[in-house]
């Protein structure tokens, strides 16, 4: 049985960010079952894009297809040819997608329904959860794979399904049911979206029905983490949830392409990084779709020219402005910046968009200031390179706490209206980059290497974690497939 060719099908939501982790955990079943076939279902701009992001004359992705289901954004209010959350006009719009994505349902039941023999097992999203009483009928195993860490998912869930701060209305801070007594939680670390939110909305309709579908339906969550670095949150989230959780990250770094213009080349990024002493170099990113407020950002300048560090800077238009813009340096950066930067190679300001997983590769990086979106901490780490948090929405803000909470990370500030104080960025840079806490984090986040390598490391018989989970879940998929009662 073990050696048979098994099929399993795959389905993301319709977002890049999620799109990359599920074709990084296609690639991670195949490296363990290589005659297995996967299929990834989507709508067809995103089949598309999701074709653009293999690397060309990558043999590993040869049994990966691709297959389509039909959808036409019109029919729902969204612009024409809006198929992903990347191609929104803005975060606004998201609950129309979302909310239009459960429409693939009757597609997506024939396409199912089509395949002989039946699958080995669905994949579903936590957002794609509808697609789970589909496989039950079917009698096909459904699995949901978070594209999160463990503590990510756990406060994620909880908070949409019980939006606990509707409880303590005039109370800043606030319980979250299934976390520990002790562990509360500040209102400036959630959404706007979910702060506003009162169970009748777009978005607590749509996620609240995905979360109770997954925890009703799924037969196990995978998530996008490594056991040993967040020991604790599995147990958390396994509580929640109330499913068998399997760790499979980290799930990054497959040579996948970003389909996005940088603005600068690998080479140009690794010519000036030499000029640089080992982890002496800052590099600061909001990942690719957030940014910060204006005033913010001059606050940033300002705290990073002063606290002497070199670094990198992939930059933005501010929130509020035309995004797609092209970033004009004189208006959003103090006067003179740039070329105050660029004199003894001091600092980089790079447009739009930067070769991360490169720069965060080389040794002269020394610390990340990143907005804590789940694919640059896992970068991050597994690096070996620690953080400073400005988590700017979604649950950035609970993985800026538990970066914090195993000591790789300090959060220097929260959200994109906030103020900022150009003296704290300047303190917390200096701490990381110079000072004893820094060495501190440091040594923690090399041991978060050693740890996330180990779990995809395999010594003859010995297998790391996430390798013995991709295991586990071939074997509940066999056994609930054997068992026609499940
Ligand atoms: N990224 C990049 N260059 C950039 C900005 C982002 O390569 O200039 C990549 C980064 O390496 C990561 C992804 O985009 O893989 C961002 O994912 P993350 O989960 O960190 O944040 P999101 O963009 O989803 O908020």
């Amino acid at each position: 049985m073990e050696q048979e060719r098994q099929h399993i099908v795959m389905l993301p939501f319709m977002a890049q960010g999620h799109f990359i982790p599920f074709l990084s955990l296609a690639r991670l079943i195949l490296r363990r079952h290589p005659s297995s076939t996967i299929t990834i279902v989507n709508t067809p701009l995103n089949i598309l894009s999701l074709r653009s992001f293999l690397p060309p004359d990558d043999p590993s992705y040869s049994p990966v297809h691709f297959a389509s289901l039909p959808f036409a954004s019109s029919d729902h209010n969204l612009p024409p040819n809006t198929e992903s959350s990347d191609s929104l006009p803005g975060i606004d719009s998201l609950p129309l997608l979302m909310l239009a994505s459960e429409s693939l349902s009757p597609h997506f039941d024939r396409f199912l329904s089509s395949l002989d023999p039946s699958p080995l097992l669905l994949l579903a999203d936590i957002f794609t959860s509808w697609s789970l009483p589909i496989a039950r009928r079917l009698q096909i195993p459904a699995f949901t794979f978070s594209t999160c860490g463990a503590f990510g998912t756990a406060s994620f869930s909880s908070l949409w399904l019980h939006l606990p701060h509707r409880l303590h209305p005039e109370s800043p801070s606030f319980p979250v049911p299934g976390f520990p007594p002790s562990f509360r939680l500040h209102r400036s670390q959630m959404s706007h979206y979910m702060r506003v939110a009162d169970g009748h909305d777009a978005w607590s309709t749509f996620l609240r029905r995905q979360i109770r579908l997954c925890f009703s339906s799924a037969a196990a969550l995978l998530c996008n983490t490594v056991a040993e670095v967040e020991p604790s949150a599995l147990r958390l989230v396994g509580e929640i949830c109330q499913l068998p959780v399997l760790t499979v990250g980290p799930l990054v770094d497959s040579g996948h392409r970003s389909g996005r213009e940088p603005g600068i080349g690998v080479a140009e990024c690794v010519e000036w990084l030499g000029a640089h002493r080992p982890a002496s170099v800052l590099y600061i990113s909001f990942g690719s779709q957030n940014t910060i407020g204006a005033a913010q950002m001059m606050a940033l300048a300002e705290g990073v020219e002063a606290s002497g560090v070199p670094f990198i800077w992939v930059v933005r238009t501010p929130a509020g402005f035309d995004m797609t813009a092209e970033f004009e340096a004189e208006r959003w950066l103090p006067e003179g910046f740039e070329e105050r930067a660029a004199q003894g190679r001091r600092g980089l300001v790079v447009p739009r968009w930067a070769p991360q997983v490169e720069i965060l590769s080389h040794g002269a990086i020394g610390g990340f200031l990143t907005h804590c979106g789940w694919n640059s901490v896992q970068e991050s780490l597994s690096r070996g390179v620690p953080m400073i948090g400005w988590p700017l929405a979604s649950e950035q803000f609970y993985n800026s706490m538990v970066i914090e909470e195993i000591g790789v990370a300090v959060e220097v500030a929260r959200g994109v209206q906030g103020d900022v104080d150009a003296r704290k960025v300047e303190r917390v840079v200096r701490m990381l980059m110079q000072g004893e806490k820094g060495r501190e984090m440091k040594e923690k986040a090399a041991r978060c290497e050693e740890m996330m390598m180990a779990a995809v490391a395999e010594d003859g018989e010995k297998k790391g974690s996430s390798l013995r989970a991709v295991e586990e879940m071939f074997e509940m998929a066999y056994a609930m497939k054997q068992d026609t009662a499940f």
